[in-house]
């Protein structure tokens, strides 16, 4: 073949590839114009998940008559003219590729009228650049974009478009999105003529809390330290979820770099420093944050689809996000920093991000007593200690639990055991750095991770209760109200016959709230407002349509993981001997249910060779 320059079409449709991946993408760039064009309302209606149809209302400016088809053609824009211009380009569209690139991959109409016009002008487009023909329309000042049938005419692309309701959760969560940078505009957002939500312009700060609120949940203005600090030309401003606030997911994370929201691993680097020391590992802050910097700072023409930029200084504003943001949270207040949702379980900060405190108690005899008959069995060793003078009272109710489920037949290894005398994984000695379990066995000694290992019992527990259809639930003696976002509400209403399986008596009791009445049986030692929101996050995360029983095994394992032991809390020597014996019991017992090992063993064999024995 000779080389030939592509049509014009093709050339569009080839940037398409690049720009419009999905209809959130063509609602993106879209509604980026209506900004840039001024508008103050935007009204987005989408049939289909946006395959159908995408149609975008604004009142800004308009275009003239004349520079329709310019509009419609490629490398044609209205927003630079120079190299200097793009050096520091303030408008969000520069590159003057969106509308020939939809307009090549379905049926585009654009109507436009500028104030000073005595009508507004209609013009239907293909990508291909040739013929536009224009018809009067009475449309008001403003443009409307209607782009119907995306992808009609490429198949494969089609192919990679998800359900409707999954292509809509996309746009819907993206404009809530661009709804969040820019207050001094109204929004609406229909899907199949169905009106999704309508947010009026905010102008005060109230109106602006609002907004957030409807979007974040009320809970997160409530429990967020507000920021606004400048230095050396930029200003960091918005709200940062303290850090009980958390979530096990990064979904509830705005950055806006000059009005544009970007993923930036830069960003994130400091952000995620900033809250270091306060947040447990695998916990994910929530913020809603603008960044404003001079344009000429910050390269915003890195990424097709503008979602990343580049920081002419990167160090520099590295290091005032990480001070700005680590500075907030120092000052915050251990009394200011308690958990305001609606619910009595207030948690101090020292008991989220410290060990916790303990303080003496002599309620070891429940654990004692609910395993005695287990304890028979090796009653020659080890030495009986006497309980140790620590708070154990969570661990013991979920000990007792665990016994009062816990099979009347001994396992067979556990029978052969004791046959020998001494249990597979032995006694144990000594709680290292609170962490590991030391213990010795017949042939060597084991070192064991107790919340690794406790983790995996609890979970395989609950899975063989669910796998049987009864997982005994039992009822909270005060229910618990947790303030959600709407979405997360709906999901727990759309969820509620799992919840039931699992043994959660969850009912909606507001827009914003849920109560909580029962719980699974073995769930204990838990926070459970954080556990619940992380089960709706997680829900959140990977939508309801997953088969339900992948959902039921993440929503196991979150429990699992929310009930075990903590790590830095020393067990006495009965509980590790209780968690040895649960082991040995339990399937699987060799990993914690994220897949890390729970315990590894050293022989006296392996000793013996280190040591140069008998060598
Ligand atoms: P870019 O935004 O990069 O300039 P686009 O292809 O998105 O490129 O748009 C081309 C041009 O069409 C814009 O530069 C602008 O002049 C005009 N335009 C597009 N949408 C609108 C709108 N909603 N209101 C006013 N003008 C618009
Ligand atoms: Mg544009």
């Amino acid at each position: 073949m000779r080389v030939q320059i592509l049509p014009i079409q093709l050339i569009n449709q080839i940037a398409a590839g690049e720009v419009v991946e999905r209809p959130s993408s063509v609602v993106k760039e879209l509604v980026e114009n209506c900004f840039d064009a001024g508008a103050t309302t935007i009204n987005i209606d989408i049939e289909q998940g946006g395959a159908r149809r995408i149609r975008i209302r604004d009142d800004g400016c308009g275009i003239v008559k004349d520079d329709l088809p310019l509009a419609l053609s490629r490398y044609a824009t209205s927003k630079i003219a120079s190299f200097e211009d793009l050096e520091r380009v303030a408008s969000m569209g520069f590159r003057g590729e969106a509308l020939p690139s939809i307009s090549s991959v379905s049926r585009l109409t654009l109507i436009s009228r500028v104030a000073e016009a005595d009508c507004a002008w209609k013009v239907s487009a293909d990508g291909s650049e040739v013929d536009f023909d224009l018809q009067p329309d009475p449309h008001p000042q403003g443009t409307t974009i209607d782009v119907r049938d995306l992808f009609y005419n490429t198949p494969a692309r089609r192919k990679f478009l998800k359900t409707e309701k999954t292509e809509f959760a996309h746009i819907e969560s993206l404009i809530q999105k661009m709804a969040l940078s820019r207050f001094d505009i109204g929004f609406s957002l229909s899907h199949n003529q169905k009106e999704i939500f309508h947010l009026p312009l905010a102008v005060t700060e109230t109106e602006q809390q609002q907004r957030i609120a409807g979007i974040c949940g009320s809970a997160f203005l409530e429990n967020s330290i507000k920021i606004d600090v400048a230095s050396s030309g930029l200003q960091l401003a918005g709200w940062v979820g303290l850090p009980t606030f958390s979530r096990s997911q990064q979904d509830m994370q705005f950055f806006y770099v000059n009005g544009r929201l970007v993923r930036d691993k830069l960003i994130a680097h400091a952000v995620r420093q900033a809250f270091q020391d306060v947040l447990f590992n695998g916990r994910h802050p929530v913020f809603v944050l603008y960044l404003t910097l001079d344009p000429g700072l910050v390269d915003v023409n890195a990424h097709p689809a503008k979602l990343e930029v580049r920081f002419r200084e990167g160090r520099l504003v590295h290091d005032f996000l990480f001070s700005a943001l680590h500075r907030a949270l120092a000052e915050v207040r251990p009394a200011q920093n308690t958990v305001k949702i609606g619910t009595d379980s207030h948690q101090p900060f020292s008991a989220i991000n410290k060990s916790i405190d303990v303080t003496p108690s002599d309620t070891n005899d429940t654990l004692i007593g609910s395993r005695a008959n287990h304890k028979g069995t090796y009653s020659t060793y080890p030495p009986a200690q006497s309980a140790l003078p620590y708070q154990v009272e969570e661990t013991i109710q979920a000990y007792a639990k665990l016994y009062t489920g816990a099979d009347a037949e001994p396992a067979p290894k556990q029978e052969e055991a004791k046959q020998q005398g001494f249990p597979p994984l032995g006694y144990a000695i000594a709680h290292l750095h609170n962490i590991y379990i030391l213990a010795e066995t017949r042939t060597g000694i084991i070192l064991v991770d107790a919340h690794a290992a406790h983790e995996r019992i609890i979970y395989e527990k609950l899975k063989q209760q669910a796998q049987q259809g009864n997982v005994p639930s039992q009822p909270l003696l005060l229910p618990i109200k947790i303030n959600i976002s709407p979405a997360e509400a709906d999901l727990a209403e759309q969820a509620a016959d799992l919840f039931i399986e699992l043994g959660f008596d969850i009912n909606r009791s507001g827009l914003e709230t849920i109560v909580v009445r029962s719980v699974p049986a073995l769930m204990n030692n838990t926070d459970m407002e954080t556990l619940i929101r992380d089960v709706l996050a997680d829900l959140a995360q990977h939508g309801l349509s997953q088969r339900m029983q992948d959902h039921g095994k993440h929503i196991l394992g979150t429990i699992a993981c929310h009930s075990a032991v903590r790590a830095h809390r020393r067990l006495t020597i009965d509980e590790m001997n209780a968690l040895l014996r649960d082991m040995e019991r339990t399937e699987n017992s060799g990993v914690c249910n994220h897949g890390r090992p729970t315990w590894v063993e050293l022989s006296t064999n392996q000793l013996d060779k280190f040591f140069l024995r008998g060598q």
